[in-house]
């Protein structure tokens, strides 16, 4: 999502490799680099201005350390006021003391905003918490019928009245009718317009008022880059929000609206929406969002949305796997199956670490790659799947593996090689440790 950000940042580290230290003078191209590929990105000029200043006083205070680079330092740097900017970590949806917790969602028309009710619904009975759904809009009869069919879909109830009722007055039996049922959440979607407007600004401020949410998050399409700024300001001076659903975030968007929206209302993003379906809906993290805008992918979501595939536990194992160095060839193959079962292996494979942007020529090659890979390891016996190293200690093995897969010894040698290097980097990502990684000492 953030490949143009990303390849402009790239240039700006191209920049300060070689040089001994951060100085006044060689970091000011860099900042250029930066700033231009915030604005570019569509990041608001006033957050891009207070980013860039902080990034220059913290990168001319730094201490050099000996060992890092100044570009490998720069962009550790960059990368923690990116994560500030964003908020430093993932905030979880409210929850009331006494049942039930109100949510009131907000936005303009078409961002997203029913989808997301239902969305976040889906998320909460993850956690085994029951929802009812209430439906505002009555302006547009279609809205409220999208509200019901969702509803159904995921079998959450849907309160409302037509189209003939006050909204406040939906609202507020919407309420009532929650702790009837003596459901855990209530999740209230309102109308939105095409334009912020008046009417719309006021109804939703009485709807407020009157239900006196625990949450008010608005919804912002990631792909309306400034307008989110401007949306995000006035909804939040006007209404007041607690948090934001960033929606769209699987298309081809722009990541400026992440790092609008929470320096600008001073509220965190709570989830991201990444896809048309009900269970499309992710929690936000600002460290991950972070190293994706750097290009250095994101293997932690990769895991867990293959995690949504297996069973938790097995995630979990795999995460220690890859924290402890052991994740093997047996891990690696399950991986590569389960992302077949995942559909977009370009999305998938965007997440990977020195996989920034490919195109559809390297992406049928990128496939055509895994298939060989998958023909080795079938190759392999039981101990080498489990024990890399022992392919890595011995060319007769690797000889073996390569005429039982019908491939050349180089390309066995290399498949051992780029996994005990993946293997590395996994672990120092999943350690947070960002010096000193493969990815960017090729850079
Ligand atoms: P509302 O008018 O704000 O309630 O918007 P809707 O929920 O009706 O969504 C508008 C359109 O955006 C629909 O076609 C949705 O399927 C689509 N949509 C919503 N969220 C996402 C998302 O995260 N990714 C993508 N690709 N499409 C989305």
């Amino acid at each position: 999502m953030f490949d143009a950000l990303a390849e402009r940042l790239e240039g700006a580290w191209k920049k300060l490799r070689g040089q001994d230290k951060i100085s006044q003078s060689n970091i000011q191209e860099a900042l250029r680099d930066v700033r231009r590929a915030l604005l570019e990105a569509d990041v608001n000029l006033q957050v891009v201005k207070a980013f860039i200043a902080d990034v220059e006083e913290k990168a001319l205070g730094a201490e050099v350390v000996s060992g890092v680079r100044p570009d490998q330092q720069f962009i550790k740097i960059v990368y923690d006021e990116l994560v500030e900017v964003m908020g430093e970590s993932n905030v979880p949806l409210a929850q009331a003391e006494t049942a039930p917790t109100v949510v009131l969602m907000a936005g303009l028309q078409g961002t997203g905003k029913t989808t997301a009710t239902a969305k976040l619904a889906l998320h909460l009975r993850k956690q085994n918490r029951t929802t009812l759904l209430v439906a505002t809009d009555i302006y547009r009869p279609a809205a409220i019928d999208q509200l019901l069919t969702l509803g159904k879909q995921i079998d959450v109830p849907v309160f409302e009245l037509g189209t003939d009722a006050d909204p406040v007055e939906i609202a507020r039996q919407g309420i009532q009718h929650a702790v009837a049922i003596g459901v855990d959440t209530v999740i209230v979607d309102t109308a939105g317009r095409l334009q912020i407007d008046a009417d719309m600004m006021a109804e939703l401020a009485r709807i407020k008022e009157t239900i006196q949410p625990h949450e008010t998050l608005l919804v912002v399409d990631a792909m309306t880059g400034q307008e989110a700024a401007n949306l995000t300001r006035t909804f939040n001076d006007e209404i007041g929000i607690t948090g934001a659903i960033l929606t769209k975030l699987d298309g081809d968007t722009r990541g400026g609206a992440a790092l609008s929206v929470r320096q600008l209302s001073g509220q965190p993003i709570k989830f991201v929406g990444v896809g048309e379906k009900v269970e499309a809906l992710q929690p936000f993290y600002p460290d991950r969002m972070a190293s994706r805008i750097l290009g250095m992918g994101d293997v932690l979501t990769l895991v867990e949305r293959a995690a949504e595939q297996v069973d938790l536990a097995d995630a979990e194992k795999m995460q220690q796997k890859i924290l402890q160095a052991q994740f093997d060839f047996n891990d690696f193959l399950k991986q590569m199956r389960l992302m077949k079962n995942m559909g977009s292996l370009g999305g998938l494979l965007k997440m990977i670490p020195g996989v920034g942007k490919i195109s559809d020529e390297q992406l049928s090659k990128g496939e055509s790659q895994l298939k060989s890979a998958e023909a080795m390891i079938n190759s392999m016996t039981a101990q080498e799947r489990v024990n890399p190293d022992l392919l890595a200690g011995s060319p007769s093995r690797r000889k073996r593996v390569a005429r039982g897969s019908g491939h050349d010894d180089a390309a066995v040698t290399k498949l051992v090689g780029d996994f005990s290097r993946m293997r590395m980097m996994m672990q120092r990502m999943g350690q947070g440790d960002l010096t000193g990684m493969p990815g960017m000492g090729g850079m």
